[in-house]
């Protein structure tokens, strides 16, 4: 049994985040008036904009970068794995810096003002960090109980989702005038377990330690070859399209060999089932 001084926070209910299972986001919310920012997101009336960086930036760390255009403002941050942070040495800030200075986002958010800066863990450790969700006369929903899908990137719907069926759960044990026991409130898990919360995380149960274990790979290595791989397709320079192709295909296996190769895409297809 996992004692109580292992646990952290002033309810003891879930362990202290390990830094492999959490990420820190850092954002800036950048102010600008509002024709500037549907100009420069080419946007009318109501509309937003996501853009999701995924590569060199996170400098082989498993994370990724993100701008929201808002009404008033657009939200810029980036996310990594607190293990990465820890091994690479990188800062929150210093990632930060260099993806506002990338010559495609510094001109998005030129002359604006920043009114606002946060910091925040979010869960990466998907199905298999999820701890125990109910007890004597309570349960866990949201980020507090892990349930975030860090491959779509959903984490709002889940809280939501787990919230409602909590209180779904708890409605109906209260319904038959039963008492709030451990037993009772395993209803919450029960109904949790039917909907696409528990199910979504199911189906990526080994991703966060695939993408954690090769993120140099997935995060450095592939883009950057990708990245080479396109420009060596798009240029028009007069070489022949099979020397070009030839290039591209020596790069990659130089850069990750055949079974590297193999490895890898036999391991994302196993974890992405
Ligand atoms: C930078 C960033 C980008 C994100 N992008 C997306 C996205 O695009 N899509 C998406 O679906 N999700 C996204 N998420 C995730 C999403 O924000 C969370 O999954 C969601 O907010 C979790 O909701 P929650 O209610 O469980 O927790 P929270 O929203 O964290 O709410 C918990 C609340 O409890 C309060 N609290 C904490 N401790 C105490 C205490 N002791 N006493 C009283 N109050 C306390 C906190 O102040 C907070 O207000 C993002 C998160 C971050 C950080």
């Amino acid at each position: 049994m996992r004692s109580r001084q292992a646990r952290s926070g002033p309810t003891g209910l879930r362990e202290r985040p390990k830094p492999d299972k959490v990420a820190l986001a850092v954002k800036e919310m950048h102010f600008l008036p509002r024709e500037t920012i549907e100009a420069r997101f080419n946007l009318r009336g109501d509309e937003g904009m996501v853009i999701e960086a995924a590569g060199t930036i996170s400098r082989g760390m498993t994370g990724m970068g993100f701008i929201y255009a808002n009404k008033e403002c657009i939200s810029l941050g980036i996310g990594c794995l607190v293990a990465d942070f820890q091994r690479t040495g990188e800062t929150p800030y210093g990632l930060l810096d260099r993806f506002k200075r990338h010559p495609s986002v510094a001109p998005l958010i030129e002359g604006s003002e920043v009114k606002e800066y946060a910091a925040h863990l979010i869960p990466e450790g998907g199905f298999k960090a999820i701890p125990q969700l109910y007890g004597e006369g309570w349960v866990v929903v949201g980020d507090a109980a892990q349930l975030n899908n860090a491959i779509h990137r959903e984490g709002s719907n889940l809280a939501m989702t787990s919230g409602r069926i909590a209180a779904e759960a708890i409605f109906q044990v209260k319904s038959r005038k039963d008492p709030m026991t451990a037993e009772n409130l395993s209803l919450y898990k029960k109904m949790l377990d039917e909907s696409f919360v528990t199910k979504d995380l199911k189906k990526y149960k080994d991703m966060p330690a695939l993408m954690h274990t090769q993120s140099q790979n997935f995060f450095l290595t592939y883009p950057e070859l990708v990245s080479k791989a396109m420009q060596n397709f798009l240029r028009v320079d007069g070489t022949p399209k099979v020397e070009k192709e030839k290039t591209t295909f020596k790069s990659f296996i130089k850069a990750r060999s055949w079974s590297g190769l193999f490895g890898d895409a036999f391991r994302l297809a196993r974890a992405w089932r």
